[in-house]
C-alpha cells in the first residue's frame, strides 16, 4: 500500500463522514444550526434532525454517488466509462447501491431527471446549476493520482462525469476546478490552499478551453468571479457550494473544525461538509489531533459493498 492509496482512502472517508455529519442539519438556515463545537456524528436523542427516519452516521446521495463514481473508475483503471457510471447511478436510485439500509434519499432534481430520462435519451438533461455533480467528483482526482493520469485527463473525466446528469456548464466548470484542486493537494502535500487554488484555476482555464472551448472557459471564469460577488452560504448552487467548501477550509485548522464550519453555514449542509471533508481528509488524514476523528469514522454506517470498494481502492495500483 503506497501513500497515494492511503491519501485517497482518507479523502473518501473524509467525504463520507462529512456527508453523514451534515445530513441531520440539511435545509436548516445557519441560525438554526447548533453551536459548531457541539456538532457530533451522533447528536443528543432529542435533536430535531432533518430526516427523522435516517439513523445517525448514514451518508446520503453525495456519499453514495461518490462511491458509485469510485467503483466505476477503479473497475476501468481510471478511465471514465459513461454508460457504466450511469448504470451505477441508476443502481443507487432504484436499488440503494452504496446506501445504508438500501433506501436512497436526498436525490436532487437534476439527478432524478437524468435517471428517469435515461441520461438524455428520452428528454434533454436538466440545465440546473446545482451541486449534484460537484459533490461526487472527488474520485476522479484520487484515481487519477493513483494511475498517474495527466491534469488534462482528470479534467476531461471531471467534465464528462458532470455532463452525465447536468447539461449546464457551470457545475462542469466547478467539477474541473475542484478536481484539479484536489489533485494538486494530493501531489504537493506541502502546498498552501491559496497556492493550490491559484494553480487549479490557472490549469482549469488552460485545459478547460481545450476540452470544452470558450463556453467552458467562460464558465470557469464565472466560478472565479462568483467568489467576489456572492457570500458563501452553503447553498445548493454549484459555485456557492464550491466556495463554501473552500471557505470552510480557510476557517478551520483540523478536519473537525472544517466540517463543523461547513455545517454551520446551514442550507445544503451535507454537501458542503462532504466537499470540504474530502479535501480536509487529503490534508489531515485520519486520527491524531487534526485528522478525521476515529470516533466519527467508527460511527459511520458502511454497507458491505462500500467497504469492498474502499478495500479495492487500498489495493489498487497502476
Ligand atoms: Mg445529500
Amino acid at each position: 500500500m503506497s501513500s497515494l492509496q492511503q491519501t485517497a482512502y482518507n479523502a473518501i472517508l473524509g467525504a463520507l463522514a462529512g456527508d453523514a455529519l451534515g445530513v441531520p442539519f440539511e435545509f436548516k438556515p445557519g441560525h438554526d444550526i447548533p453551536p459548531a463545537e457541539t456538532i457530533e456524528m451522533v447528536m443528543p436523542h432529542d435533536y430535531p434532525k432533518t430526516y427523522s427516519g435516517v439513523p445517525y452516521g448514514v451518508w446520503s446521495d453525495d456519499g453514495s454517488l461518490t462511491l458509485c463514481l469510485l467503483e466505476s473508475l477503479l473497475k476501468h483503471k481510471g478511465e471514465f466509462v459513461r454508460t457504466d457510471f450511469e448504470n451505477l447511478v441508476s443502481s443507487w436510485y432504484y436499488e440503494g447501491r452504496h446506501q445504508y439500509g438500501g433506501r436512497p434519499f436526498d436525490c436532487g432534481g437534476a439527478i432524478r431527471h437524468a435517471i428517469v430520462s435515461e441520461y438524455g435519451a428520452k428528454q434533454p438533461l436538466s440545465n440546473s446549476a446545482g451541486n449534484g455533480s460537484l459533490m461526487r467528483t472527488l474520485p476522479v482526482a484520487l484515481v487519477g493520482a493513483i494511475y498517474n493520469q495527466s491534469q488534462e485527463c482528470i479534467a476531461q473525466n471531471a467534465f464528462e462525469q458532470s455532463l452525465t446528469t447536468h447539461a449546464n456548464l457551470l457545475p462542469a466548470a466547478c467539477c474541473v476546478i475542484h478536481t484539479l484542486l484536489a489533485h494538486q493537494l494530493i501531489q504537493t502535500p506541502a502546498i498552501s490552499l491559496q497556492d493550490s487554488l491559484g494553480d487549479a484555476f490557472a490549469a482549469a482555464a488552460t485545459i478547460g478551453r481545450r476540452i470544452g472551448g470558450e463556453a467552458l472557459l467562460g464558465a470557469i471564469n464565472a466560478v472565479c468571479a462568483y467568489k467576489a460577488s456572492e457570500i458563501p452560504n452553503g447553498s445548493g448552487h454549484a459555485a456557492n457550494s464550491f466556495w463554501s467548501a473552500v471557505s470552510s477550509l480557510t476557517h478551520g485548522n483540523s478536519y473537525r473544525e472544517v466540517v463543523r464550519y461547513a455545517i454551520s453555514l446551514g442550507n445544503d449542509t451535507d454537501t458542503t461538509a462532504c466537499i470540504a471533508g474530502g479535501l480536509a481528509g487529503i490534508i489531515w488524514g485520519i486520527g491524531d489531533e487534526k485528522g478525521i476523528p476515529l470516533q466519527w469514522a467508527n460511527e459511520l454506517k458502511m454497507p458491505a459493498r462500500s467497504i469492498g470498494i474502499l478495500d479495492a481502492l487500498m489495493s489498487s495500483d497502476n
